[in-house]
């Protein structure tokens, strides 16, 4: 199997060679087709297995061909650390280089200025910790009106690092109707409870 079968449009196909990608991943092979069919996705799947361009590669094609329909934020990605979300951020900008989607990554520790001046300008995607992300929220940095897809990164990590009720806080103000996908390598009874509420008819992946 190729990166080819999984009907990539052009500048996708072009930036995945560019990065030396020939063959997907089992993660990528199973969750891109149902990623662009707009499916909700619970993946277990720990990071070296290739999860970030699993549902990076599909979610810069859906926003590609949807284009010009929306405005603002279309698409969050919550993930617990500022390395995973910065990695996340530097895959896209790889992924997408000649889609020219616009995303940017906001984080806690440093200064608002520069996170708060990239919102301004407008990004469909952007990519967050959760406490960052709520201070913003809270200060009206963001608005999530247009969201159409929502991505949980290592939903277990969240709940080991304490960050599991910032997690809801974001959630409860989210557009309910939405494409969720929802990663975790362990599924301990709280995140399977928030996976059942957050999910809605998932295909299951496990690799
Ligand atoms: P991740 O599990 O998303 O953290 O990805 C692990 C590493 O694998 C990253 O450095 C990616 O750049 C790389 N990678 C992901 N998918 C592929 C692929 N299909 N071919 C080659 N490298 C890949």
């Amino acid at each position: 199997m190729s990166f080819e079968n999984l009907n990539l449009i052009e500048p996708i196909q072009r930036a995945l060679t560019a990065e030396g990608y020939t063959t997907p991943t089992p993660i990528q092979q199973q969750a891109i087709p149902l990623i662009l069919e707009g499916k909700d996705v619970l993946g277990c799947a720990q990071t070296g297995t290739g999860k970030t361009a699993a549902f990076s590669i599909p979610i810069l094609q859906l926003l590609y061909q949807q284009r010009q329909s929306k405005r603002g934020i279309q698409v969050l990605i919550l993930t617990p650390t500022r390395e995973l979300a910065i990695q996340i951020d530097e895959s896209i900008a790889a992924y997408g280089k000649f889609t020219r989607t616009t995303h940017t990554v906001v984080f806690g520790g440093v200064s608002q200025l520069r996170q708060t001046t990239a919102l301004k300008r407008g990004v469909e995607i952007l990519v967050a910790t959760p406490g960052r992300l709520l201070d913003l929220m809270t200060q009206g940095f963001i608005d999530l009106r247009n969201l159409s897809v929502f991505v949980l990164d290592e939903a277990d990590r969240m709940l080991d690092m304490g960050f599991i009720n910032d997690v809801k806080k974001v959630i409860a103000k989210l557009p309910p109707k939405r494409q969720t996908l929802f990663f975790s390598a362990t599924m301990p009874p709280e995140i399977q409870k928030l996976a059942d509420v957050l999910l809605t008819r998932p295909s299951k992946i496990e690799v």
